[in-house]
């Protein structure tokens, strides 16, 4: 299997709005019943979505699409086409994605695969693998070639070190080797991190400081922006737990490395956006294009769960204003949702809990189940973070009581998430 020079970037379709058939067809002589009527004809007469802009990734030559796929949930390889087919060309997966989870259920890389095998030279595949202190090149190299046979190719065009949240994974000799090594084998054709836990920051410098990165993967969203809350007075506290962020994707656009963010939708539950609607703009649309309203940024992946969700986003591509109707939109999410969302990123609170419960850890469980409608795979993370994470079912002091700066009632959250996922 050759190696592709660039995937193409197919032609844009242009797509008729929604606000510009709203215009067109609104007035005093038209009831709100045939309103209604004539957008249910407009949607279904719409053209599929596509993806309408391609971006640079950092220094690679990759030019990827602004909307990529996020592979984490994804269950059939029948949505990898489909999203391919809209004009995604990035898709994001991951040695640890299951399709039941984390642990149960096929490989998201074989769906990948299976999907996209002959489209190998069109598309830029990244993958991620848990390379820790203690693992020795020979280790990650088997994981990598074990992706690689599940994915059906003989190399990846992005292999990340998978939630990164210590330096030395990054600094390690052995993963330092590993990565040079591949690439000279051609296994691998750009390298990186992903991240989104407490100390990310810390680590985006000491990756970007020694060079050790091509492309950088963060979690990222209006919720961890200081500026976002300073624009409006509500009475969420002012301490941010990922304020510079902007700075170091100032510093990789600098060095060239190219920049890609997820979580961007701050956990909003796939379902239940509709209300979330203001002037033709969505949810969706508002939390991506207060993303690219920074230019460091080169494009966004997110969990793709079906194909009604996953043309919601595409629909988003290219359309990067940031007005103050998004802001309206996101204002409102927030407000509903500010005192129910842990922040990726933060750990504030960790070092209050005197039995040691990892609070953020049991809290994004708590996200997978609630936001993103996956019990199972939220039981398989709870059972992973061992018996401890129960211990504020009979917690009476409650230390952490008052611990978070975006006012998170935690033990109220913690003790409801132990009772719903804890299995015995
Ligand atoms: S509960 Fe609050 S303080 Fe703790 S990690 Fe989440 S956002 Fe941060
Ligand atoms: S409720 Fe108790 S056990 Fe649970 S996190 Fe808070 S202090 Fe720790």
């Amino acid at each position: 299997m050759t190696k592709p020079s660039n995937p193409s970037s197919p032609t844009p379709t242009p797509t008729m709005g929604r606000r510009s058939f709203l215009r067109k067809t609104s007035g005093a002589a038209m009831g709100l019943a045939a309103l209604n009527v004539a957008q249910e004809a407009a949607a279904a007469d719409a053209p599929p979505p596509q993806i309408r802009r391609y971006r640079s990734l950092g220094k690679t030559g990759l030019e990827i699409s602004d909307i990529g796929f996020g592979s984490g949930g994804c269950r059939t390889a029948d949505l990898v086409r489909h999203c391919y087919d809209r004009g995604i060309n990035y898709f994001d997966t991951a040695e640890m994605y299951r399709t039941e989870g984390w642990s149960t259920g096929e490989y998201v890389e074989k769906l990948i695969g299976d999907a996209l095998e002959d489209k190998r030279d069109k598309v830029v595949i990244a993958s991620k693998y848990v390379a820790e202190v203690k693992h020795d090149r020979a280790h990650i190299m088997k994981q990598l070639e074990a992706s690689l046979r599940r994915m059906r190719t003989d190399y990846v065009d992005i292999f990340l070190n998978h939630a990164v949240n210590e330096p030395e994974r990054m600094s390690s000799p052995e993963w330092q080797e590993f990565v040079a090594l591949a690439k000279k084998q051609g296994k691998i054709r750009f390298s990186g991190m992903s991240g989104h836990g407490g100390r990310l920051q810390e680590c985006l410098d000491h990756v970007l400081d020694r060079d050790l990165a091509d492309v950088i993967l963060c979690s990222h969203n209006f919720g961890n922006d200081p500026a976002f809350y300073e624009r409006f007075t509500k009475h969420f506290d002012m301490v941010a737990n990922q304020k510079g962020i902007s700075r170091l994707f100032a510093k990789a656009r600098k060095k060239g490395v190219g920049v890609v963010v997820m979580k961007t939708q701050m956990g909003a539950k796939v379902n239940d956006l509709s209300v979330y609607q203001k002037d033709g703009a969505d949810f969706a649309r508002a939390a991506f294009r207060w993303v690219f309203s920074d230019p460091n940024i080169d494009a966004a992946i997110v969990s793709m769960r079906n194909k009604t969700v996953a043309d919601n986003y595409i629909s988003c591509s290219g359309d990067e204003t940031f007005a103050a109707r998004d802001h309206d939109i996101l204002e409102r999410y927030v407000a509903e949702m500010s005192n129910e969302y842990c922040r990726p990123g933060c750990d504030a609170c960790t070092s209050s809990c005197p039995e040691g419960v990892p609070i953020p850890d049991v809290l994004r469980q708590r996200m997978y189940e609630e936001r993103y409608g996956n019990p199972r795979m939220a039981r398989q993370g709870y059972a992973r973070l061992g018996a401890a994470a129960s211990a504020c079912s009979t917690c009476t002091d409650q230390a952490c009581l008052g611990s978070c700066p975006y006012n998170l009632e935690i033990p109220k959250l913690t003790r409801a998430t132990a009772r719903r996922l804890a299995t015995s």
